[in-house]
């Protein structure tokens, strides 16, 4: 078994979609970047990558590559599920928490973790989801944007 850890972080802005684990949420504003900016699905797929040590996001799908304009973050999830099966490795799970002070992402989480684990070949269960607020404090608790971590457990494919 392996495992990798994954960390994003993107600007809130107007005008918008907020996307998380591929579900959109009704907000005012929404994360700024190059591709949906599905900051969890970003935190989700550098977990896996990192845990068969096989780079970062920004390498496989970089900024400056018109093909991730806007992309859709759960398509680029499948991409790197193509990655991890190409060296021999499946997720077993991945656990992961959203930092936002705004808005409530509790109704949202079962839909999130729905998403995901059927874009990993996962059962609901093998996938967490959680979300916090950071009290008010720093540049999250100030509303400017949203991070999200991740943790992803690996095994080889053979195991399966
Ligand atoms: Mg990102």
């Amino acid at each position: 078994m392996r495992s990798g850890i994954g960390f994003d972080t993107h600007r809130l802005v107007a005008h918008r979609k907020l996307i998380l684990g591929g579900v959109e949420i009704p907000h005012e504003v929404g994360l700024l970047g190059h591709s949906d900016a599905d900051v969890l699905t970003h935190a989700i797929m550098d977990a896996l990558l990192g845990a068969v040590a096989a780079g970062d996001i920004g390498q496989h799908f970089p900024d400056s590559d018109a093909r991730w304009e806007g992309a859709d973050s759960v398509f680029l999830l499948r991409e790197v599920m193509a990655i991890l099966r190409r060296r021999g490795w499946r997720p077993v799970n991945v656990d992961a928490t959203v930092l936002a002070e705004r808005p409530k992402l509790m109704p949202y989480l079962p839909e999130m973790r729905c998403r995901l684990a059927h874009a990993m070949g996962l059962a609901v269960e093998a996938v967490s989801v959680k979300a916090t607020t950071v009290e008010g404090l720093g540049a999250i608790g100030r509303r400017e944007g949203i991070s999200a971590m991740a943790v992803a457990t690996v095994c080889p494919e053979a195991d399966a």
